[in-house]
């Protein structure tokens, strides 16, 4: 694969096919029926070192950018594993950020090298089904008593908690103020104690073998020095983590995209009605040669925001225009994928009906479309805040 990348990408780009070209078509749909998360692929990326893509070389990491990481992304994504392979690492590639960040001398040292290990499973705990995409709305508390703060709340869709040992909260430490509402939220890296955290999974649309699930939370103690940071400044430290997300998102929607693409150019090659192969006709080649213009576009908007964001420069607009157009591609893909296939779109032996149901995350989360052109409207065009 060569998408105008320096050598050192592109040869990450093969090294990480390398590994999942390990796990076919066959392993992923064992895993579409059956669930149970992906252990072996997991093993098989930690084992690899492909966990620590982005986290600092002094903590075990490769000490990469975004960039890097967002190429290892889609080609993970784009291996026929779909969100199901890139949701089982997911959190351990953008999840460090906030800890590399703004983490203490001993806490990057005491967890970093575990996550780039893959010791601990990892989940991330900030929706609520209350506030919604309305992050400053959460109603979490952590409260503090002597040595220890105290949770309780309700968090939902918490990927992977069934599996996790560790969860990054937020959660209130000081009551939501109107003329400051981002202020008051603190951000932890803790242990999730089952014996005060209930966890209940929720059936979904796919994805099965990566779980999300509501967590309830019932006086869950976590120590002070599991605080990420100053108290009441959380939400300023998550932003370090919400760009990468979005950038990360957008990868993965373009892999899957590329993918489903790639098996209707293959189908519409050999299926042959009316005497010729369908791919002759132009009503199959020209929705796909769209797909294919708009997954490079994608990529390349994606790349951009990635690009920035190592550089250090801001970069929100373009993470959300990144994700926004990726989610869209890689829907598109996906659902001219299944209609190129005909009925044989529709059978689970031609995995593009899979692929589809996955590609509806990035199209829902981390921030729906509508929320990024929300963004895209205040921030680019300068237009009123809208909501
Ligand atoms: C499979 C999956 C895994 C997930 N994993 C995690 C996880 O691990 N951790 C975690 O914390 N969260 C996770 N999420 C949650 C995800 O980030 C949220 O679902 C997402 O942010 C949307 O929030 P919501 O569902 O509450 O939507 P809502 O806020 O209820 O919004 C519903 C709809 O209304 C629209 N809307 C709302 N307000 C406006 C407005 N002002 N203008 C225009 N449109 C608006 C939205 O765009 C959306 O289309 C996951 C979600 C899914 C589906």
């Amino acid at each position: 694969m060569d998408f105008g990348l320096t050598e050192a990408q592109n040869s990450i780009v093969d090294a990480v096919q390398g590994v999942v070209g390990n796990f076919d078509d066959g392993y992923w749909l064992k895993k579409d029926r059956e669930g149970g998360f992906p252990e072996a692929f997991y093993a098989a990326m930690a084992e690899g070192g492909w966990l620590g893509i982005a986290v600092p070389e002094a903590y075990g990491g490769a000490g990469l950018g975004v960039t890097e990481a967002a190429l290892m992304m889609m080609t993970v994504a784009g291996s026929g594993g779909a969100m199901t392979a890139a949701s089982s690492i997911h959190m351990n590639i953008f999840g460090p950020k906030s800890i590399a960040v703004y983490g203490s001398e001993s806490q990057k040292s005491r967890w970093l090298p575990e996550i780039v290990k893959g010791t601990y499973k990892m989940c991330f705990g900030v929706t609520e089904p209350d506030a919604g995409l309305d992050t400053t709305r959460i109603a979490t508390k952590a409260q503090r008593d002597g040595d220890d703060y105290v949770v309780h709340g309700q968090k939902i869709w918490t990927s992977t908690a069934q599996v996790a040992e560790k969860i990054m909260l937020l959660a209130r430490t000081a009551p939501r103020n109107a003329a400051n509402p981002t202020a008051g939220l603190s951000l932890f890296y803790a242990d999730l104690d089952r014996d005060a955290a209930s966890i209940r999974e929720i059936d979904k649309m796919g994805r099965k073998a990566v779980d999300s699930n509501e967590v309830f939370f019932d006086g869950m103690r976590i120590p002070v020095e599991d605080r990420i940071g100053e108290e009441g400044k959380g939400f300023r430290y998550l932003l370090d983590s919400l760009v990468p997300e979005r950038i990360l998102l957008a990868a993965e929607a373009i892999g899957i995209g590329k993918d489903a693409l790639r098996r209707a150019a293959r189908y519409a090659g050999e299926r042959v009605v009316f005497r010729r192969p369908i791919g002759q006709n132009q009503s199959i080649q020209h929705p796909l040669a769209v797909n294919w213009a708009e997954l490079e576009a994608a990529l390349l908007s994606t790349l951009k925001a990635a690009w920035l964001y190592d550089k250090g420069r801001p970069c929100g607009v373009e993470a959300n225009a990144a994700k926004y157009l990726a989610a869209e591609a890689g829907f598109n893909a996906c659902k001219q994928s299944v209609s190129t296939h005909g009925g044989m779109g529709y059978a689970r032996e031609f995995h593009v009906e899979r692929l589809m149901r996955e590609v509806m995350i990035p199209y829902l989360a981390p921030v729906s479309q509508q929320m990024a052109l929300n963004f895209i409207a205040e921030h680019a065009l300068d237009l009123p805040k809208s909501y």
